[in-house]
């Protein structure tokens, strides 16, 4: 396996990053993770730009983005594959010990390892944790995740594959991965960013392609949504089945189902839409 570190590919083997590097110590870096099938990553235009976004928000260096998209190409040609995560990891670098920033400079990695097509649905929890939709790093792809690492473990020992968060006003957020869009009345709603959601790539293709609007939600629209479902890039679209251990007789509905559809088609046509 071929990562790219430090402007040029290298085994992923004897690749190494210091352990000084503040995205280690301090979690002080943004991350992309995209879906590459046959060595086409889908929708790199995009999550460049957004790669972009989250690192001003932290206030790291300016990337790269001719050097970031020569690197994933580099890396999608090295190790051919049939479906792939292709992860750009971009860091505050070799620092001190403690919060400040060194003058090294930023760390790029870009790798790609196996990925495995998701279940067309799937169960989901809801955790009492909060999103914070004033935080500073609400909207930034962040590698702080510990929190989502956290919810996610929550789910999985509930038998579940996603936890979903509210917000500080008792709003629907978003999941650990994943957005969510709820059908109610025959409507397709999603949460705005306002709501403290990343601004998934998936979430604004399938609302601009399957037409939802944005709307801000109570929790407990999910006792009584018609439809559930989630999108990132590794799920597409996935219809949720239980929520809290509570099942949602014929998931994934019709809504979700062309939803789905019409995602698949127009990613097949168009690989950077
Ligand atoms: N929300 C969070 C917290 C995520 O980590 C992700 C996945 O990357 C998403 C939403 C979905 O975003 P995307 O569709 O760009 O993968």
């Amino acid at each position: 396996m071929k990562i790219w570190l430090d402007g040029t590919l290298r085994d992923a083997e004897g690749a190494r990053v210091s352990v000084l590097d503040h995205g280690l110590t301090v979690g002080d870096g943004v991350f992309e993770t995209l879906k590459a099938v046959h060595g086409q990553a889908f929708a790199l235009t995009r999550h460049l730009d957004r790669l972009a976004v989250s690192a001003r928000g932290l206030g790291l260096p300016e990337p790269d983005l001719d050097e970031v998209r020569r690197a994933c190409e580099a890396v999608l040609t090295a190790n051919p594959m049939p479906y792939g995560r292709l992860r750009i990891t971009y860091t505050g670098g070799l620092s001190p010990l403690g919060s400040d920033r060194g003058t090294a400079g930023p760390t790029l990695v870009v790798a790609l390892g196996e990925a495995q097509r998701l279940p067309d649905s799937t169960a989901v929890v809801t955790v009492p944790w909060v999103r914070n939709e004033r935080g500073a790093l609400t909207g930034l792809k962040s590698t702080s995740y510990a929190e989502n690492v956290m919810a996610l473990a929550r789910a999985h020992e509930r038998g579940a594959s996603e936890a979903l968060f509210g917000n500080t006003v008792g709003a629907l957020c978003e999941g650990t991965g994943s957005n969510v869009f709820v059908v109610l009345d025959g409507a397709l709603y999603t949460p705005p960013l306002a709501s403290g959601c990343l601004a998934g790539i998936t979430r604004a293709l399938v609302a601009e392609w399957a037409g939802a609007e944005e709307a801000e939600l109570p929790l407990d629209v999910l006792d009584r949504a018609d439809e559930v479902f989630l999108t990132s890039t590794l799920r597409d679209v996935q219809g949720v089945h239980a929520i809290d251990g509570r099942l949602l007789p014929g998931a994934p509905g019709p809504v979700t189902a062309k939803a789905r559809r019409i995602f698949t088609e127009r990613a097949a046509a168009d690989p950077d839409p």
